[in-house]
């Protein structure tokens, strides 16, 4: 097990989209692993594999400190929203990926999403409140979809320009 590096906006594997998981064999298992123990590190709740640079539809998802009946640890492979609710939700998200950047995101309050588990068992489960988002940020990731591609263009627009001003003071200082 180990900590890998996060990739932070801009590098272009965040954008690509990722590649479903063939053989679910222990290399699969041992990136789960690594995604655990790199979202702990950074005190995350969520992780798609291309964060960390590998393009493979994998994430993994815990809640258990964010939330009273949190569920986690959750690894999926090659997960799928198989069905939306109508309903919205709108709540603040962050990601990883472009750290202290927190917007209000809209998205379908409950989802069906179907995959495997890391010792290939068919998941489907229908979910909503922070699951359901958690599981859908990390799902737009293997699409190369971030959530800032979620806000209005001027709410994108300014919420990149604040971050790419903090970013270049911390550089400087
Ligand atoms: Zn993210």
């Amino acid at each position: 097990m180990a900590v890998r590096e996060i990739k932070i906006l801009g590098d272009p594997v965040l954008r690509e989209p990722a590649v479903e998981v063939e053989e679910l064999d222990d290399e699969v298992r041992a990136l789960v692993e690594d995604m655990l123990e790199t979202m702990y590190h950074a005190e995350g709740i969520g992780l798609a594999a291309p964060q960390i640079g590998i393009s493979r539809r994998v994430i993994v998802v815990d809640l258990r400190d964010s939330d009273e009946e949190g569920v986690g640890p959750v690894a999926l492979i090659n997960p799928t929203v198989v069905e939306s609710g109508k309903k919205a939700d709108k709540a603040p998200e962050g990601c990883l990926s472009i750290p202290g950047m927190e917007e209000v995101v809209e998205r379908p309050e409950t989802v069906t999403v179907e995959g495997l588990d890391p010792d290939g068992n068919p998941f489907s489960m229908q979910m909503s409140g922070l699951l359901s988002r958690a599981i859908q940020h990390e799902i737009d990731h293997l699409d190369g979809v971030l959530f800032i591609d979620r806000l209005s263009p001027l709410k994108r627009r300014m919420a990149l320009k604040k971050w790419q001003k903090s970013r270049a003071e911390e550089v400087a200082s």
